[in-house]
């Protein structure tokens, strides 16, 4: 389930974007100001953020710009809601750094489909499109993983990082950005749990011959890479 900080100071339309949301499936978190939406982010990164452009404290776009420029939050999908139409507006808010932009008043059907764009584009892992990888096949919605005919038994937390790890392959990812992006927490859990948990990944590997896809890169982190299995 794809979680969503709607970053909205009206509580009327924080409201009904919550209920709509919801509705279609989304985890929603909400803050009514620019101190209350850091807050959040500080806390668990979400999958995307619906950010008002004109907030209490900093605005939209100001925050926006910080995100971008923090490593944490660097990749962060930003979705920006305002009532400005003109293009300089909309100019200014996509070089803030924002995915995409929404004109107020807007329908909950293009609310969606414009979160399910920014998703698909930007944090395929928040959705539910099959992926394969050299045979290895992962389907968030069964939640199944095999390949071929066989298939691997996997605990939550291991299909979480085999996901996380085949939406961005080839990437390496160091232990403390796992515990931030598949945890969920970067500051409460010790780092050497992502090393139990890859361990247990490549065990529930092995029987479809796929535990080497997973690799360590030393001093860095871990890596799924697309090298073709060993039968
Ligand atoms: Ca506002």
């Amino acid at each position: 389930m794809a979680r969503v900080l709607v970053v909205e100071d009206e509580s009327a339309i924080a409201e009904l974007i919550a209920i709509n949301l919801r509705h279609a499936g989304f985890d929603v978190v909400l803050a009514a100001s620019a101190e209350q939406a850091q807050a959040a982010i500080d806390a668990v990164l979400p999958d995307l953020v619906l950010l008002d452009w004109m907030l209490p404290g900093a605005s939209g776009v100001e925050l926006a710009r910080r995100w971008r420029l923090a490593p944490r939050s660097r990749e962060l999908p930003i979705l920006l809601l305002t009532a400005r139409a003109e293009e300089k507006d909309k100019i200014t808010g996509l070089d803030a750094g924002a995915d995409d932009y929404l004109v107020k008043p807007f329908s909950p059907g293009e609310l969606l489909a414009r979160i399910r764009a920014v998703l698909r584009r930007r944090a395929p892992m928040a959705t539910d499109t099959v992926i394969e990888i050299s045979g290895l096949r992962l389907d968030p919605i069964t939640r199944r993983v095999g390949r071929g005919e066989a298939e691997c038994r996997l605990g939550p937390t291991e299909f979480k990082l085999l996901h996380y790890l085949m939406t961005h392959p080839e990437h390496v990812h160091s232990r403390a950005q796992l515990l931030d992006r598949v945890w969920g927490d970067h500051v409460f859990i010790e780092e050497r749990t992502v090393d139990v948990h890859i361990k247990r990944l490549r065990e529930a590997l092995l029987p479809v011959h796929c535990a080497q896809l997973i690799e360590t890169v030393r001093g860095a982190g871990y890596r799924l890479t697309h090298s073709a299995p060993t039968v």
